[in-house]
C-alpha cells in the first residue's frame, strides 16, 4: 500500500464525536439497574413515564430557557429542517435595492421594525430544530398539547433519555448525556409537594445504595420579592465590580443571581459578603420556605441550607435544590431541581404550578462506580457454560440452552465444538459459575455432569432435575 493510501486508510477509522461516548457492557448492566430502580421507586410515588422526542423547535427552548442563557445562546445543537423564509421583499419598502449598500440599509430597516423583527424571529424559532438540551420544556409542551390540565391534578410525569449541550467535555460533562427527569404539574404549590419530590429523589439514591450524598436547598423568592433582591444584589456587586472576573462582571448586567454560582477562588470572599435572599423574601415566600423545611423534617430528609443555590433561569421561583455525590471531582452535582410556576404560561398554556428535577445519569453511574458498586454485581443470573462434544451432544446442548434460558439463566453455548479442556478454560475466562458438560457418555446415560467452577465440584444430574437444582443454588 502506498503511503498516501495508508494515510487514507488511517483516516477511515471512525470515532465517536467529541463529547459523546459508547457505554459498554458490563457498565450497561448498572445503567439498567439504575433505570429499573427509577421506574420502581417513581411508580410508588404515583409517577407515570412519558417518552418524548429528542428534537423540538428551537422556539420551545428559546421561549422557556431564554435566549440570554448559556444553554440557548451557546450550547444548542441546531438542525435546519428548512431554511427560514426570511425574505426581505424588494418593493415592500419601495423599489428594489440598486446597490449592496441599499440592500443592507433595507435589511436594517426591516429588522428595526419591531413587528417585522418579531415575525422573523418567530419564523426562525419555528423552522430551526434543536436537539433538546433538557426535558422540562418538552414535558410542559406535552402537558399543553394533550390538555392534561383536564386530568386529575397534579399530573406526575418522569422521563429518561439523552440530552445534548455543546459544552467543553471533561470528566462528568458530555455533549450527549442522560437525564432522569421528573415533574409535578398542576394542583397546589403546598410545601408538601416540594418536600415529596425531594423525598422521592433521596429515596431513589438510597435504594441504589449511593452513599455520601448531600442535599442543598434554598428559596429564591417569587415575582414579587425577587426583582427587588436582584436589584439590591446588582447594586452591591457593582460596588466591587473591578475585583470580579469578566464572567461575573458581565453577569452583573445580564443575570446577577448567576454570580452567586461562581466557583472562582478570587471571588469567593466578595460573594460571601453579599446580601442573602432569605432576608429579603416576602411573607408568603418566607412562610412557604419554612413549610418546605418542616415537611422535609417530617419525612426525615436531611438538608443543608445554601443561600447561594440559585437557578439562573427567570421562570424558577421559591424552592431550588441540588444534590451532590462523592467521587466526581468538580462536576459533582448529580441532581438539580426547583419550582417553576410561571413556565407553563410562558409556553402558551394555562397558569399551572410546576416543580421538578433532573438527575445526571452519567454522573450518578460514575459516582456508583467510584464508590465501589460493581456492574457485575447486577448480573441477574450466574452464567452457565455448556461444554459439548459430538453431534448428538450438540443437539442436546441446544435443547438444554433453550430450557435453561426459558427458566431465566444466562447461558453460553459455544457455536463450534471445543475440546473439554479448552471449553472449561473459556468458561473460566467468562466468569461462568457453572459448566454443564455434555459428551457421548452423558447423552447415552441421561446423566449430565454439572461442574461448579469455583471449587471444581462435579455432580451427576438428570435433565429433568437440572433447573430445580440450579435454582436452589442461587
Ligand atoms: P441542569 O439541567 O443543568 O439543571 O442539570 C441537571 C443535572 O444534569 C446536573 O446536576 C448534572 O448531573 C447533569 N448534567 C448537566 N449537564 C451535563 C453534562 N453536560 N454532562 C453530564 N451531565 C450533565
Amino acid at each position: 500500500m502506498s503511503e498516501g493510501a495508508a494515510k487514507k486508510e488511517e483516516r477511515r477509522k471512525f470515532q465517536a464525536i467529541k463529547g459523546t461516548r459508547d457505554i459498554l457492557p458490563p457498565e450497561t448492566a448498572l445503567w439498567n439497574r439504575v433505570e429499573q430502580t427509577a421506574h420502581e421507586v417513581f411508580a410508588t410515588f404515583g409517577f407515570g413515564e412519558i417518552r418524548l422526542p429528542v428534537i423540538e423547535t428551537l422556539g420551545l427552548f428559546a421561549r422557556s430557557l431564554g435566549t440570554e442563557t448559556d444553554i440557548v445562546g451557546k450550547e444548542m445543537f441546531l438542525l435546519a429542517e428548512r431554511e427560514p423564509s426570511v425574505v426581505v421583499h424588494p418593493g415592500r419598502f419601495g423599489p428594489p435595492p440598486q446597490s449592496e449598500q441599499e440592500r443592507r440599509d433595507e435589511v436594517e430597516r426591516v429588522f428595526s421594525e419591531p413587528s417585522m423583527r418579531e415575525s422573523i424571529e418567530q419564523q426562525i424559532e419555528e423552522s430551526v430544530l434543536a436537539l433538546r438540551p433538557e426535558a422540562t420544556a418538552s414535558v410542559c409542551r406535552a402537558y399543553i398539547e394533550h390538555s392534561m390540565q383536564q386530568l386529575p391534578q397534579p399530573v406526575k410525569l418522569y422521563c429518561i433519555g439523552p440530552m445534548f449541550r455543546r459544552e467543553r467535555p471533561q470528566k462528568g460533562r458530555y455533549r450527549q448525556f442522560y437525564q432522569i427527569d421528573a415533574e409535578v404539574l398542576g394542583g397546589t404549590d403546598a410545601p408538601a409537594i416540594d418536600a415529596e419530590v425531594i423525598e422521592m429523589v433521596m429515596t431513589f439514591f438510597e435504594r441504589l445504595g449511593l452513599e455520601g450524598v448531600q442535599l442543598d436547598i434554598n428559596c429564591i423568592g417569587d415575582k414579587k420579592c425577587r426583582p427587588k433582591y436582584v436589584e439590591l444584589l446588582r447594586a452591591e456587586l457593582s460596588k466591587v465590580k473591578d475585583k470580579l472576573g469578566p464572567d461575573s462582571q458581565r453577569r452583573i448586567e445580564t443575570n446577577p443571581l448567576r454570580v452567586l454560582d461562581s466557583r472562582l477562588e478570587s471571588e469567593q470572599k466578595l460573594i460571601e459578603a453579599m446580601p442573602h435572599i432569605a432576608d429579603h423574601l416576602c411573607e408568603e415566600c418566607a412562610e412557604n420556605y419554612r413549610g418546605v423545611k418542616k415537611e422535609l423534617e417530617l419525612r426525615g430528609v436531611k438538608y443543608r441550607e445554601n443561600w447561594r443555590l440559585v437557578r439562573g433561569l427567570d421562570y424558577y421561583m421559591r424552592t431550588t435544590f441540588e444534590i451532590t455525590a462523592p467521587g466526581l471531582g468538580s462536576q459533582n452535582a448529580v441532581c438539580g431541581g426547583g419550582r417553576y410556576d410561571g413556565l407553563m404560561e410562558l409556553l402558551g398554556g394555562p397558569p399551572t404550578k410546576g416543580i421538578g428535577f433532573a438527575i445526571g445519569e452519567d454522573r450518578l453511574i460514575l459516582s456508583l462506580l467510584e464508590t465501589g458498586h460493581s456492574p457485575l454485581a447486577t448480573r441477574h443470573s450466574p452464567l452457565l457454560y455448556i461444554a459439548w462434544m459430538g453431534e448428538k451432544a450438540y443437539a442436546t446442548a441446544i435443547r438444554a440452552a433453550k430450557n435453561l434460558r426459558n427458566a431465566g439463566f444466562s447461558v453460553e453455548l459455544p457455536p463450534v465444538e471445543q475440546k473439554f479442556g479448552k471449553a472449561l478454560g473459556q468458561a473460566d475466562k467468562l466468569g461462568a459459575r457453572f459448566a454443564l458438560i455434555l459428551g457421548d457418555n452423558e447423552v447415552t446415560s441421561g446423566q449430565w455432569t454439572l461442574k461448579t467452577l469455583a471449587d471444581g465440584k462435579q455432580e451427576k444430574l438428570r435433565e429433568s432435575d437440572l433447573v430445580e437444582h440450579l435454582k436452589k443454588q442461587l
